[in-house]
């Protein structure tokens, strides 16, 4: 099937919204278009102000820095599903804290994740209908709470992360708005 041409974008010299719908990323540009109307150069550097990494899930009912009172600048967010800590969140975890220095590190998983409903069938019958292996795992998980220990564990355990002495994990809770923190420990 022959891929189709992108469409232009329509035109926005006065910023308004994108007329007659479009895409969701034509609505996207459009908004853009607004923010950055209203945008002055905050004129800050690249370094979070409050020197921490949160790791989170993808989910979209998870506001970071709503939920825990972050502004602009305040610090890195690192988000893939599941929030799990996988080599590629431990790259950027050290890019994080021995690039741009940060030395905190707060994990967040969250109910309801679909990593629940999910088992690494899910790779295998990946594999079997498009021929080929994902070289990544699945990282599903049944228990939210060892998960969560899970992803400590790698974080403190990394041979490259400097700084592991502030690492906490925690559940949001969806329904409820409220972290609860996970001990390392049980
Ligand atoms: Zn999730």
């Amino acid at each position: 099937m022959p891929i189709p041409a992108p469409q232009p974008l329509p035109p926005s010299a006065d910023g308004t919204d994108v007329p007659g719908g479009g895409t969701v990323t034509d609505r996207l540009v459009a908004a853009n278009r607004r923010y950055a109307a209203g945008f002055t150069d905050p004129g800050m550097d690249a370094r979070p102000v409050r020197r921490v990494a949160v790791v989170a899930c993808m989910d979209a009912r998870l506001d970071l820095h709503a939920a825990l009172g972050l502004e602009l600048g305040d610090c890195h967010t690192i988000r893939n599903a599941g929030g799990v800590v996988t080599d590629d969140i431990i790259r950027s975890l050290t890019i994080s804290q021995r690039a741009l220095g940060t030395r905190s590190v707060v994990l967040i998983h969250h109910t309801g994740c679909g990593l629940l409903s999910l088992t690494e069938d899910f790779r295998h019958e990946l594999a079997a209908e498009v021929g080929q292996r994902p070289t990544w795992a699945v990282e599903a998980f049944k228990d939210l709470d060892e998960d969560v220990r899970q992803s400590m564990q790698r974080v403190r355990t990394s041979p490259f992360l400097p700084h592991t002495d502030d690492v906490r994990g925690f559940v949001f809770d969806v329904t409820t708005g409220l972290l609860r923190e996970i001990d390392p420990r049980d």
